[in-house]
């Protein structure tokens, strides 16, 4: 696969405040790859460093393998979509995205046939001549994302561009641009601070907090393998508990010991424990590893979510077997239940 992209090093403050730390990460041609984190975590100006926004205070930014530090916006083969995307009110459907042809002064035949050719990938072809204000929100989406790609950059950059639409739209536009993506082989850049919508159309995640990447890989491997407490918490949900790895395939927490599927790290180290709520089975009482008792019962239309209490530590269990409140349970979890991960400075955030 070929690299498009490379943030070598990136160091970035504003402020005196760091914003981006030793950020190091490579971005292939044709991929869906999507930063992930939590408002603030740095995500947008690590797009702004690819699109030349901003220069990096160290570390270098490289494309197809020459270093662009100092090349402005316009120059590179990247465009962008904001969540605001601003079309022009004034102009139609067609114009809004035969603009940058115009500008490039692009012969009308071209521009005409390239119009037609983004209106029918975004799904509006017939909608050439309608005013920009007369479209719903999502339909405005997918002007901004015809116009952005008319020009067929090498690179889009999307910052939270569904973050304006209501849930259903929101889950059509997820399928649409992943569509779209692969229709067009254009790399996408996406920012998001939603896990679900990131799992759903990245090839690749890279999770971010405070400054820092912390793991990247394609969605099954960072829902199944995350590196730290962080990731554990922040992609799906987790009970994370501390514990003692006592020997390869053995670790201890809530005063019992389990065995589990994981080595190498060393006699009686400190460790992070994470189980999936959907990895918790529920028992009778006298079958338990765990035995607790049940706070709260939760519908949420294909299983139960319930919390059990065990010697105060609240597990979060999801099941499709109904239990009552107040009632005594037994926990059992098997080995590939268990995950277990290196302390980290995150660990005792959870
Ligand atoms: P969000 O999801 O809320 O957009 P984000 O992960 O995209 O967050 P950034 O927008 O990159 O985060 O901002 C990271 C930090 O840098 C924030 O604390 C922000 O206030 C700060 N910051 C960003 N741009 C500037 C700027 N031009 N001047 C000063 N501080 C800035």
């Amino acid at each position: 696969m070929k690299k498009i992209i490379e943030l070598k090093n990136i160091t970035k403050a504003f402020d005196g405040e760091p914003v981006l730390q030793n950020v190091n990460l490579d971005i292939y041609d044709n991929e869906f790859i999507t930063l992930l984190g939590p408002s603030g975590c740095g995500k947008t100006t690590m797009l702004r460093l690819i699109g030349g926004f901003e220069t990096p205070d160290e570390g270098d930014v490289l494309f197809l393998g020459k270093k662009i530090n100092d090349v402005p916006p316009y120059k590179r083969n990247v465009n962008t979509v904001f969540q605001k995307y601003a079309l022009f009110p004034h102009l139609n459907v067609f114009e809004n995205v035969a603009f940058p042809l115009r500008e490039k002064k692009v012969p009308k035949g071209e521009i005409e046939a390239k119009v037609h050719e983004m209106l029918s990938l975004v799904a509006l072809s017939g909608f050439e001549n309608r005013a920009v204000t007369r479209l719903s929100g999502g339909q405005q989406q997918r002007v901004a994302i015809a116009r952005a790609l008319v020009a067929r950059p090498q690179v889009l950059l999307l910052d939270e561009p569904l973050g304006a639409l209501d849930l259903k739209l929101r889950k059509d536009m997820q399928v649409e641009l992943k569509k779209i993506q692969k229709q067009t082989g254009i790399t996408f850049v996406f920012v998001t601070h939603d896990q679900e919508e990131a799992l759903s159309m990245s090839d690749t995640v890279v999770v971010m907090s405070e400054g820092k990447i912390h793991q990247i890989g394609t969605p099954i491997d960072i829902y199944n393998e995350p590196q730290n407490a962080f990731v554990a918490d922040f992609i799906g949900e987790s009970n994370i508990l501390d514990g003692t790895m006592l020997e390869d395939y053995k670790v201890s927490f809530s005063g019992q010991t389990f065995p589990c599927l994981d080595k190498d790290f060393g006699r009686n180290v400190p460790v992070d424990v994470v189980v999936r709520p959907e990895d918790v089975d529920i028992v009778p009482l006298e079958q338990g590893q765990l035995t607790g008792v049940v706070t709260s019962v939760t519908f949420m239309g294909v299983h139960y979510e319930i919390i059990v209490d065990v010697g105060g530590f609240k597990w979060m269990v999801q099941t499709t077997d109904f239990v009552d409140v107040d009632e005594h349970i037994g926990i059992v979890l098997e080995p590939d239940a268990i995950h277990i991960m290196k302390k980290s400075e995150y660990s005792n955030r959870y």
